[in-house]
């Protein structure tokens, strides 16, 4: 998507260690406009696919997810990063190996809100390793739901994470591939 490439190379910090900082308008400001655009994206990348509902994790998806709902007139469920596992009662657990903040955590959805009819988009801000979404998907699947896909605002190409989740057979419309980037320069290089 190109707005949203353009943006990245406007305003995209390139940090060492493969991080891409995108703060003044993704994940700290947000720009909702931008938003907007990408939850127009997604629905018309997934037209037609019945999807009921919107499944991301906190904090940076919910932002995202919730314009993007909009688009689709569903509801948001986010998977809520939990200290307190065994004491939360009805849920769906999955651990998650954070990429930026190099930890284990453990997330939880209650069983309320994810069913085994409901037609899932994952949406998230940011697809490197792929361990978020795969901690997502498992949930998903544990609750028997049929994921229609993923919709991720920025893949780190050069990271493995996007080729896992594709091989795996599961649908991934990322708005901006990254293929390198270059600290030193601050230059983000787009797959075409
Ligand atoms: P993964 O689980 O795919 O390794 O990483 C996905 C999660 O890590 C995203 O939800 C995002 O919050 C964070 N993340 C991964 N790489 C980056 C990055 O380069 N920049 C930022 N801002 N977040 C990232």
């Amino acid at each position: 998507m190109k707005l949203l490439e353009e943006r990245i190379m406007k305003d995209g910090i390139v940090k060492e260690g493969n991080v891409l900082k995108v703060d003044s308008f993704l994940n700290h400001q947000m720009d909702i406009d931008l938003f907007n655009e990408m939850g127009k994206e997604w629905k018309k990348l997934f037209a037609g696919c019945n999807i009921n509902k919107i499944l991301t994790i906190e904090a940076s998806g919910i932002g995202i997810a919730c314009i993007t709902a909009q688009h689709f007139g569903v509801p948001v469920v986010f998977a809520k990063k939990s200290q307190s596992i065994n004491i939360e009662g009805d849920v769906y657990t999955t651990r998650v190996q954070s990429f930026t903040h190099k930890k284990v955590y453990d997330v939880i959805v209650s069983k309320k809100y994810i069913r085994p009819e409901d037609n899932i988009l994952i949406i998230d801000d940011f697809l490197a390793n792929g361990c978020a979404l795969e901690g997502l998907i498992d949930i998903a699947k544990n609750a028997g739901a049929n994921i229609i896909g993923v919709g991720i605002a920025i893949e780190k190409g050069f990271q493995p994470g996007g080729e896992i989740i594709r091989k795996r057979g599961i649908r991934v419309e990322s708005l901006a591939i990254v293929d390198k980037m270059d600290p030193t320069t601050g230059k983000v290089f787009f797959r075409k």
